[in-house]
């Protein structure tokens, strides 16, 4: 299953070099392209369309892209087994920034002085993927993420029930060692973590089932995520205090939750503004119309006067985006193009050349190119 999956940048007809501006360009092309609004009952579009969701949601996050560049979709593949060295037990792969903070930034890091002080759980991240109308109007949605939890059996300290860690002897619960070296320029003094306990400070005789020793357990929570209504496209929410926990009695760390918003099939978004482009015949530009168009509320009907030109702009108050702190909406504009028809009969053209006729600048040489250089000398 993993090996059918195209190239994410293949996806989204891309280089693996291209820039976070060209990955949200051919994003919003193809998924605008692909829209299953604009395609209904297609499924094969259907299916292109969440491919190219899936691809950008992991190449628009800099952590992500970066595993992926490495790894390939076995970064997010749980059951690809490039666990082996060390990784067994954690089986949480699309976090492996995590991991490896925590086996190489963390605890034994080299010159970290003490051990046993409190350190703060890292921030962990988690994505959302939702559509246009639900970050207008706020919506709620569920996220799945790796906690790494103080192990509850132990109680953190890693050992088994009823016994207590030893304070190491080689390095006296520092974590780290002083040396001593001769060189050539005379005496050298380093600190190096503490190979007897490996720069914890303490030794474990028999360690907890449940985490191994380590005093920490990762579990898969789901945790549901408030949208807040008018939240746009790359921002993020912060949970305050539901990452990592701490270590040491240290408080946890953040989630911070991406926002992805998939484009709208007709709608664009600027700032609290939606824009829209809407078609009218040429009758309707002349004569003045009454046209029904689509706003986040449902069709709306919108008056276009007489004489209205191509790309004349229309602004629906209170039709746009919520503001995301305050009250409020912004605006809805929306941008006339005026069709030209296509394929007229035979009676309608003549029609037509007599309107032309009226207006006076019918010279008999609409069909050909006579009539392009006929209009100059008007
Ligand atoms: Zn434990």
């Amino acid at each position: 299953m993993a090996a059918e999956k195209r190239d994410y940048y293949e996806v989204l007809g891309l280089q693996k070099g291209a820039s976070a501006e060209e990955i949200k360009k051919a994003y919003r092309r193809l998924a605008k392209e692909n829209h299953p609004d604009l395609h209904p009952g297609d499924k094969a579009c259907e299916e292109r369309f969440k491919e190219i969701n899936e691809a950008y949601e992991i190449l628009s996050d800099d952590d992500k892209r970066a595993k992926y560049d490495q790894y390939g979709h076995a970064a997010f593949d749980p059951s690809a087994g490039f666990g082996g060295a060390g990784f067994e037990g954690f089986g949480d792969f699309g976090d492996l920034g995590d991991i490896f903070s925590s086996f190489f930034g963390g605890g034994f890091g080299g010159t970290r002085s003490n051990p046993n002080a409190p350190r703060r759980g890292d921030n962990l991240r988690a994505s959302v993927n939702i559509s246009f109308e639900e970050a207008a109007f706020g919506c709620k949605k569920e996220v799945t993420v790796g906690r790494v939890e103080k192990c509850a059996d132990c109680k953190g300290t890693g050992c088994a029930p009823g016994t207590t860690p030893e304070v190491c002897p080689d390095c006296k619960g520092s974590g780290t060692v002083r040396t001593t070296q001769r060189t050539p320029f005379g005496m050298a003094q380093s600190t190096a973590p503490c190979s007897r306990c490996r720069g914890t400070g303490k030794i474990i005789h028999q360690p907890c089932k449940t985490c191994r020793g380590m005093g920490s357990v990762r579990r898969q929570h789901k945790i549901s995520v408030n949208i807040p209504a008018g939240i746009d496209d790359g921002q993020a929410i912060s949970l305050h205090g539901q990452g990592n926990d701490g270590v040491n009695g240290g408080p946890a760390g953040d989630l911070l939750v991406g926002v992805i918003v998939r484009p709208h099939a007709r709608f664009e978004r600027d700032g609290n503004s939606v824009l829209l482009m809407q078609d009218i015949s040429y009758a309707q530009a002349v004569l003045g119309a009454e046209v029904e168009v689509p706003t986040l509320d449902g069709n709306v009907k919108l008056t276009i006067p007489e004489g209205t030109q191509p790309g004349t702009t229309f602004r629906m108050r209170g039709k746009g985006i919520p503001y995301l702190r305050g009250s409020g909406r912004g605006d809805q504009f929306v941008t006339v193009n005026i069709k030209v028809p296509k394929g007229l009969t035979g009676s309608q053209k003549e029609l037509l050349r007599q309107f032309a006729a009226s207006m006076g600048e019918y010279d008999g040489g609409f069909s050909g190119l006579g009539g392009i250089f006929g209009k100059k000398k008007k």
